[in-house]
């Protein structure tokens, strides 16, 4: 136990729900029931006050505005708090994550989030453990005084990872999560295990919080048998100024002249970004005549970048009123450790 202060940021999800006898599903509860089934909690701050969304939801129903919300409670807490949890739905839990690693710059403090699988009532939840960890690594600090993880991460099933690194992989298992490309920040047993090689440092400037998001970017998942019209319809479609293609292995694409024809076309007017559908591993254009013409073509590599935290970038860089080629530059850069 430590002296630390604790927000926790509610917004929903299974942790805290409840089977609600009218409809016979799970829906959200309030954030009272959840100090009732974990009282232990207590232990590891100082002190823990919570915040919670109304309504709360299910996290299948989150945008960018309620990032935007996330975002400023943290701003408007910072000084307050040494440390923030968000419990959150599990389904889209990477995507915020990653957003909020983008919004969130010059980060000097934890903001970690936790859910669960089971509801924290139920007899053989993994909301508990989830939970309390995330408090005691949200408070954890260094001799300094300064915070241990100063980055937005995801703690599940005992392993702490950076957050734009993650995708949910199981939708049953404790192990909801995995961070591929990059080792885990800390791992819980009898004792927690930072991996400080791996966490990033505060750059010691004032938080900055960044709310500009522009949410015109589209996902084309390549495979065996995509037609022309569905590549132009993902491809040019007005509204976009930007794709995410979905690649084969190290970035590889079909050679049809068609396929080629169309990703040249919206290259011109568009910013178009390979990411690997391997769950490990990065796009290397280099490395294949398949994956050389997405290059020639006018696509960029995302490199080792998860698609959430791709689509995070992108809102980001775009809402943040750069040009398409400064965001193209900005793809390049490890902007948050994502690549
Ligand atoms: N559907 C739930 C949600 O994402 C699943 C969960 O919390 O694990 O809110």
């Amino acid at each position: 136990m430590n002296n630390s202060s604790i927000l926790i940021i509610y917004t929903g999800g299974t942790i805290g729900m409840k089977t609600d006898p009218v409809v016979g599903a799970l829906r959200p509860f309030d954030f009272s029931q959840i100090l009732e089934e974990v009282p232990e909690l207590k232990k590891f701050a100082g002190s823990i006050d919570s915040y919670s969304f109304d309504p709360l939801i299910d996290s299948s129903d989150i945008d960018p505005e309620m990032w935007k919300k996330m975002a400023v409670t943290i701003r408007d807490n910072y000084d307050k708090y040494d440390g923030f949890v968000v419990l959150h739905g599990t389904d889209t839990m990477s995507y915020s994550a990653s957003a909020l690693s983008f919004m969130l710059q010059n980060l000097s403090k934890p903001v970690i989030f936790t859910g669960s699988q089971l509801p924290v009532g139920a007899p053989r939840t993994d909301g508990k453990e989830n939970l309390v960890s995330a408090v005691e690594i949200a408070a954890a600090k260094n001799p300094d005084g300064s915070s241990r993880v100063p980055e937005v991460a995801i703690y599940f099933g005992s392993v702490l990872m950076r957050g734009n690194r993650t995708t949910k992989v199981n939708a049953e298992s404790f192990e909801a999560f995995r961070s591929p490309n990059l080792e885990p920040l800390a791992e819980t047993g009898i004792n927690i295990r930072y991996n400080d090689r791996v966490i990033r440092k505060w750059n010691g400037l004032p938080l900055v919080v960044s709310l500009g998001l522009d949410t015109r970017v589209s996902i084309l998942k390549i495979h065996p048998g995509i037609t022309p019209q569905v590549v132009s319809n993902i491809l040019l479609g007005p509204e976009t100024r930007a794709v995410i293609i979905e690649t084969y292995g190290a970035g590889n694409a079909p050679s049809a002249p068609w396929f080629l024809d169309l990703v040249r076309e919206a290259a011109a007017s568009k910013i178009l970004v390979n990411v690997t559908q391997c769950p490990a591993g990065t796009v290397d254009m280099d490395l294949y005549a398949t994956g050389k013409q997405m290059k020639d073509a006018g696509v960029v590599s995302g490199y080792d970048s998860t698609t959430e935290a791709m689509l995070a970038k992108l809102f980001h860089l775009l809402g943040s009123g750069y040009s398409d080629s400064e965001v193209k530059a900005q793809l390049a850069v490890n902007l948050k450790g994502e690549i």
